[in-house]
């Protein structure tokens, strides 16, 4: 089974206290797409400009990921930069230029249109809905979202997450969403928007599942000692965990828990490097050895 993913497709220029690194492959199309490719098939909605290095091409290439969704326009590649404070948990934005990201409406190529598992990752949610409108019948959707569109875009999202099976955000958009200091209380607001699932991501803390049916699992997060950069982690946790989930056998239920330990594990990795050189690195014989000690760690 593949996966399907859309979001941005992005040039990051990263600042934290100890170095600088421009234009790196980056976006949440890009994290999540190569996260999942160490699990599943995937295939990529998006789009860069004429500046988009080749090498960057390449690398998706490498982790086998089917670019006939992915269209090169005329203009300028999406721009982020960001700055780390010292603790590496607070991060301004420093531009964001949107470029080609201004016109995209995003086209489904045929051969993605039967998509089993679809991940709408952060992009503007009237783009994710675009998206969603063009599949036939997809079995799992999960969107992922930032605060940005909560600001701008909140009649848009509210309109998407009617028709997704599960939300993903960080616990500070939840709080924003539904105006909760109580995460739990929070979850629950939110399951009354549409998804069954919902997913509050807490950096190192881990995250939290509130499934509908079945209540809530707590996920650790990998206990790292040096985090190089943590951009791209959430969109890692959410490609690791779509990726694996579109292999597994058995109800979705029965393996999000276990999807959402791969999920940290493959985040974990993300953050020991600059946007994407860690990750790309990696084998999942690296990733089954990291979700085994993560197990022990949390047996009890
Ligand atoms: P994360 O660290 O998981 O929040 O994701 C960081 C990624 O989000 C970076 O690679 C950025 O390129 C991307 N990003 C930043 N701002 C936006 C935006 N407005 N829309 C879509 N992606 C964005």
């Amino acid at each position: 089974m593949s996966v399907l993913i859309v979001g941005s497709t992005a040039l990051d220029s990263i600042k934290t206290p100890k170095a600088e690194n421009p234009r790196l492959l980056g976006g949440s199309a890009s994290h999540a797409a190569v996260a999942a490719s160490f699990f599943a098939p995937v295939k990529l909605v998006g789009v860069v400009g004429e500046d988009f290095p080749q090498r960057y091409v390449q690398l998706y290439k490498r982790h086998k990921v089917d670019l006939e969704g992915l269209q090169v326009a005329a203009g300028k590649t999406f721009h982020w930069s960001g700055e780390y404070e010292v603790n590496m948990n607070s991060r301004r934005t420093l531009a964001t230029e949107l470029g080609v990201f201004e016109t995209f409406t995003p086209k489904l190529p045929v051969s993605y249109q039967a998509s089993p598992f679809v991940l709408l990752a952060n992009i503007a949610p009237s783009l994710q809905s675009h998206v969603l409108k063009q599949m036939r019948r997809p079995e799992f959707v999960v969107a992922d979202t930032m605060d940005l569109w909560l600001n701008i875009a909140l009649p848009d999202l509210l309109q998407l997450l009617k028709s997704v099976d599960g939300f993903v955000l960080n616990d500070s958009e939840a709080r924003q969403l539904t105006k909760e200091d109580n995460l739990i209380s929070a979850l629950k607001k939110i399951h009354k928007l549409g998804p069954k699932y919902v997913i509050i991501k807490k950096g190192e803390h881990g995250a939290i599942l509130s499934s509908r049916d079945t209540g809530l699992f707590i996920s650790p997060a990998y206990p790292l000692a040096r985090v190089v950069d943590p951009t791209g982690a959430g969109d890692s946790f959410v490609g690791g965990m779509m990726g694996y989930l579109s292999t597994a056998k058995g109800p979705i239920e029965t393996n999000l828990r276990r999807a959402m330990i791969y999920g940290s594990v493959v985040a974990s990795f993300c953050c020991e490097g600059f946007g994407l050189t860690f990750t790309t690195r990696i084998t999942r014989r690296a990733i089954d050895a990291r979700f085994k000690e993560l197990a022990r760690l949390t047996r009890f």
